[in-house]
């Protein structure tokens, strides 16, 4: 039997990409299927213009604090527009990037969405393909809860591309995208209110830093409410929406966001026809060497759920292509894994909480350092930075890092190699501060 391609791939987003391009190096005749746009979320409404809207908005504090550094600055002023067009006009100019990448690889990219019938054949929009090995890499999309009105709300798939910004803004959620979009817009001037269904942000995160990225944003003055459920959402005729909550009054603003979780983009896909089995949680089952059910499809990714991170799915993506198709077999090392929240301060964590040490490893020594950023100290701004250290009594070990503060995320990168590397509080200890910096911190906590 023929096929039309060696790999099929659905979804041209981190890991979809990756693969294919991977895979056609490795001699494989690859076709990708995209039916959004090439980059996927990360690219084009995820990670990179989130982390745009993340500087844009910082500008609004570092113009405050720079009269205290001596500039006079005149009138401020803040244009949505043109933060927002620059922000879509480097997505723009990156899904071209990742086109031409596609391209030089000699992939076939077929814009449409496609549908699974059978293990070797799939159809894009109506045209048939047939393949040898399949690749489902589609992705996770926003949860949208199922309450009456709640197409009234919108989620971080739109709030890239706003007319305008809003002056109120509820934001349902406690998790990253919800943190970090209250941090956002809360620096663009808009009163952003985030509520809660529990009673914490950020809940997988050292109980620590949650708790100073809650003070720090209530210093700031955005709203929180905990342990609050949506009951329905209501459009009012002046355009305004009106929440009505589980308990208490109702809650009226110019628009809400919906950040309460990703689901896997499985529906309508046909797994059925090729009878792919999900797990559990209702994503794609699959073992290390992201192999589902079916001997000759595979997945990657967010639809998988392993941990939703766009280096995770390179890397699941990266090692499909090598062992399938170039001959080299490896797998995916899910310890150590580094992770951000881009809120204002932001926050980064590699390895276990002190919580989760105690519970691994029995006794655990914590080294904190609390401190106020020297820039913070001359801009007036009373905002403290933590860092945490958890080790291993027994070994020595350092398990884990969690840190918040201005550029924690950069600081976390690094001291991630360390901890992958099984390094020691001592040999922390015996690095020379490199000084004046706020990393040095973390060679100085005794
Ligand atoms: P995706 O990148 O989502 O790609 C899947 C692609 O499949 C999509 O382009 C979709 O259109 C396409 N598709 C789906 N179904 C079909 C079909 N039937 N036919 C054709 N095409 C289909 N991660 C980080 O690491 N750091 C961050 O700072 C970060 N910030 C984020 C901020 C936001 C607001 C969001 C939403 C996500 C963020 N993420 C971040 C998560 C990151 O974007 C994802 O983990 C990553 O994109 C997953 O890659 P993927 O290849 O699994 O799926």
């Amino acid at each position: 039997m023929t096929y039309d391609f060696d790999l099929f791939v659905i979804g041209a987003g981190s890991g979809g990409v990756r693969a294919s391009r991977i895979s056609a190096g490795h001699g494989a005749r690859v076709a990708v299927a995209e039916e959004h746009r090439v980059g996927g979320t990360c690219v084009i409404r995820g990670c990179v213009p989130k982390k745009l809207l993340v500087y844009g908005s910082h500008f609004a504090e570092d113009l405050v604090d720079a009269r205290r550094f001596g500039w006079q600055l005149g009138e401020r002023s803040f244009d949505w527009p043109t933060l927002r067009d620059n922000v879509l006009a480097e997505v723009d100019r990156l899904n071209g990037i990742y086109q031409t990448n596609l391209d030089n690889q000699k992939v076939t990219t077929l814009h449409g969405r496609a549908v699974i019938t059978g293990a070797h054949s799939a159809e894009v929009d109506g045209k048939t393909v047939t393949f040898d090995k399949l690749l489902i890499a589609t992705g996770a999309r926003p949860m949208i809860p199922d309450l009456p009105g709640a197409e009234h709300g919108i989620t971080s798939n739109e709030v890239f591309h706003l007319e305008a910004l809003p002056k109120k803004l509820v934001i349902a959620g406690g998790g990253y995208i919800a943190n970090e979009f209250a941090g956002i817009f809360h620096e663009l001037g808009v009163e952003v209110t985030l509520i809660n269904r529990g009673d914490t942000l950020l809940r997988s995160w050292d109980a620590a830093l949650r708790d100073r990225l809650l003070t720090i944003s209530m210093t700031k003055g955005i709203n929180f409410r905990f342990n609050t459920r949506f009951d329905r959402v209501e459009k009012l005729e002046n355009g305004c929406i009106r929440i009505h909550l589980h308990e208490g009054e109702p809650i009226e603003t110019d628009m809400l966001l919906w950040a309460v979780g990703r689901v896997p983009n499985i529906e309508g896909l046909g797994l059925e026809a090729a009878g792919v089995e999900l797990n559990a949680g209702g994503a794609i089952a699959v073992d290390a060497n992201s192999r589902t059910n079916i001997e000759n499809i595979y997945s990657i990714g967010d639809v998988t759920d392993r941990i939703q991170l766009t280096p995770i799915a390179i890397r699941e993506g990266h090692a499909f292509a090598d062992t399938v198709f170039g001959g080299k077999p490896w797998v995916v090392d899910y310890s150590c894994v580094p992770s951000a929240v881009f809120s204002n301060p932001p926050l980064g964590s590699v390895g276990a909480t002190e919580a989760e040490a105690r519970n691994q490893f029995g006794t655990v020594k914590v080294f904190t350092s609390d401190f106020r950023p020297m820039r913070n100290v001359l801009a007036g701004r009373n905002e403290r930075a933590l860092y945490k250290l958890i080790v291993d009594q027994a070994s020595d070990r350092v398990v884990g890092a969690h840190m918040i503060g201005p550029d924690a995320p950069e600081v976390l990168q690094a001291v991630a190699i360390a901890i992958k590397a099984g390094l020691t509080k001592a040999q922390f200890d015996e690095t020379v501060a490199l000084h004046p910096t706020m990393s040095e911190e973390l060679v100085l906590m005794r």
